[in-house]
């Protein structure tokens, strides 16, 4: 008895610490040639409901905004652990942008979601980041190397040209885990169907301090094409998910479990608090969706 009372007592303070430290989330939106009104809230609850991030949003202007509406949108980006964009569309003000590119060179978070990769394609910094991205003006062959893999084996093509960026139909697909040794992999199973979803295929840009975790076969280019990816730059870490197109893209246990571990990771580099794997997550045969609380 005595010794329970007193275990009970001891947990007390870590409890409290737990709660005072959760991750620090930013989400971006505002803009976005998809329905970003409907999926910003999944990602914050995909986030939440693990117990071990707080999410804010900050919304851009809309894009036939006056040039003072943009110049009193300041995200402060210090104060988060980690920033996800849902952000498709306009470029930034300059300063927004000098503050972003210094937050992530200062070891900022940074987690790029489906057509956050379209964003910014003459930006060098943001391609960087990301690694590869697609659309956005961006050329294979012209814009650095088109990644994917080959019999688990990654490719950097810069011979191909065309159009950088595409997709079939929407439609469940394959997962592989190409790396099951990576924090953000570890202990899940190496194949798991995703929920319908657009398969990105012809992402290129500099893909330097670039690792692939996992790739989907592209029925259209008959390649691995990257749907897992961590990126240094400077001192910050990004993680890369192309997945996530829509809300039903998004509500599946897959892509749930892997965007958490893959902020997390973004935050310190390691998935710990994250890594507990969900007794539902996905096999190879059969999608998972996660129901609307
Ligand atoms: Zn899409």
């Amino acid at each position: 008895m005595k010794t329970t009372l007193f275990a009970s007592l001891a947990l007390l303070p870590l409890l409290s610490f737990a709660q005072e430290t959760k991750l620090k989330v930013l989400i971006l939106d505002g803009q976005n040639n998809h329905d970003w009104k409907s999926t910003t809230p999944v990602l914050k609850e995909a986030l939440e409901s693990s117990g071990v991030f707080t999410v804010a949003v900050s919304t851009s202007p809309p894009d036939n905004a006056k040039p003072e509406d943009w110049a009193a949108w300041k995200p402060d980006f210090a104060a988060y652990d980690t920033v996800l964009s849902n952000y498709n569309g306009q470029m930034w003000p300059e300063p927004v942008q000098q503050d972003f590119v210094k937050y992530v060179e200062g070891g900022g978070g940074f987690v790029c979601v489906h057509a956050a990769d379209n964003s910014f394609g003459q930006w060098p910094q943001y391609n960087k980041m990301i690694a590869v991205g697609g659309w956005g003006g961006r050329t294979l062959g012209k814009d650095g190397a088109w990644l994917h893999a080959v019999d688990g084996k990654i490719v950097r093509d810069t011979t191909s040209t065309g159009g950088a960026g595409s997709h079939g139909p929407l439609e469940p697909f394959l997962v592989e885990h190409i790396d099951t040794n990576h924090p953000i992999t570890k202990g899940l199973p190496a194949k798991w169907l995703h929920a319908k979803d657009e398969l990105y295929c012809k992402l290129c840009g500099p893909a330097v301090n670039v690792e692939v975790q996992a790739t989907a076969l592209s029925p259209q280019t008959k390649r691995h094409e990257p749907m897992l990816l961590t990126i240094t730059y400077g001192k910050g870490r990004i993680f890369h998910t192309p997945m996530g197109h829509d809300v039903e893209a998004m509500r599946c246990r897959g892509f749930y479990e892997l965007l958490q571990r893959g902020t997390e990771w973004s935050v310190s580099g390691k998935v710990e608090r994250t890594a507990e794997v969900p007794a539902d997550f996905p096999t190879a045969d059969k999608v998972v969706p996660v129901p609307a609380p």
